[in-house]
């Protein structure tokens, strides 16, 4: 019996592609219903939508906003927009809720136990060991019916501390900011009368190591699945999610599953590990090196995936 902790975006996934299958599996988490969890809800149509037809879920089920233009600021460059290669937003918990059904218990996982458990608790890493050297950055956002701006708007600050959002929703807005400062994060947001304000800390860095632990093995933002650049988790997290799944479709063997899963995910790691050494030299100043105009490189491309594209340039000049 697989047990999955966290219906998130990796647990909930997981859950659809492992039943679907026929595999005997179990989903917990102890949130409420429709408990609002803080995310943009901003992703890429186009790498998303791959995950979801393995649900056969449509994206015009969960689609906010898609096809709106992208105005990107950022230190040393003017206001510019961005070519949009598939930025949206989506439901993010209708997804999860078309992923999942009615099938979450609604408690922590029991243990101990020596079935396979999944760890997507995000940032909680609930069942896997605390990680050594964790970086996290704070994140508050908040719902509001109305916005300074219509499109897809990113405001990155100096010296990667982090960046301003403010993405189109069917019927408002989510206005937020990341970084490593809470009073900056705190600034940018104050004017911003909301219906809600949701906060929690994110992880910014991948964890290397304890990605499997025993019988539990990590998924998603709970072991670092995420761009340390933008904080995109989302296609992420499926990416991990559908890698274990086509795992244990493999194999019976827990420890095969673990090695294969490791070998699957490995690539992407390693890039989030170098983005995430990019922004901590930016945030400490250490910056022309040649290490680093190759990261600048691997940025761009992580906004391409997000779903926009500026010019090399201007990130050389934003990020140098
Ligand atoms: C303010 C903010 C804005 C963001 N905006 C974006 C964005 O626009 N686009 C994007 O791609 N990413 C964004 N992210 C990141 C993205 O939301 C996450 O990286 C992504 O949701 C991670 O998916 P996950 O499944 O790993 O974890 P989550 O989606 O966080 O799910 C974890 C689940 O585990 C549950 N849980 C916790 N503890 C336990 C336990 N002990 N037992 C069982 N269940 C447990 C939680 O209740 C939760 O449901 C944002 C993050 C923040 C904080």
């Amino acid at each position: 019996m697989w047990n999955i902790a966290g219906s998130g975006v990796a647990g909930s996934y997981l859950y659809g592609r492992l039943k679907n299958s026929g595999f005997d599996v179990r989903i917990f988490d102890p949130k409420v219903e429709n408990f609002y969890i803080p995310c943009g809800f901003a992703t890429n149509e186009n790498l998303i939508k791959p995950f979801l037809d393995n649900l056969n879920i449509g994206f015009d089920q969960i689609c906010e906003a898609s096809g709106t233009p992208v105005e990107i600021v950022g230190n040393n460059f003017e206001p510019t927009e961005a070519r949009n290669f598939g930025l949206c937003t989506i439901n993010k918990m209708k997804m999860e809720q078309l992923m999942v059904g009615d099938s979450v218990i609604h408690s922590k996982c029991p243990g101990p136990t020596d079935d396979p458990v999944v760890d997507a608790t995000g940032i909680s890493r609930f069942y896997l060991p605390p990680a050594v050297g964790d970086k996290k950055m704070y994140a508050m956002e908040k719902v509001c019916s109305t916005s300074d701006h219509k499109n897809f708007y990113f405001y990155f600050f100096p010296k990667g501390r982090g960046y301003f959002w403010s993405f189109p929703l069917k019927g408002g807005y989510h206005i937020g900011a990341g970084g490593i400062d809470l009073e900056e994060v705190r600034s940018y947001l104050n004017k911003y009368e909301s219906e809600r304000i949701l906060s929690r800390k994110i992880r910014m860095k991948p964890i290397m190591k304890d990605i499997t632990s025993r019988n539990v093995i990590g998924v998603g933002e709970s072991i670092g699945y995420i761009s340390p650049l933008l904080g995109e988790g989302i296609v992420p997290a499926l990416e991990s999610a559908e890698a274990l799944f086509q795992c244990i479709a493999k194999t019976d063997d827990l420890i095969e599953i673990s090695e294969l899963y490791l070998l699957k995910i490995r690539k992407r790691m390693d890039e989030f590990n170098r983005i995430s050494g990019l922004v901590e030299n930016m945030q400490s100043e250490k910056a022309i090196a040649l290490s680093n105009i190759l990261s600048a490189r691997l940025a761009l491309n992580e906004m391409k995936k997000f779903g926009f594209g500026i010019s090399f340039r201007k990130i050389l000049s934003h990020f140098l």
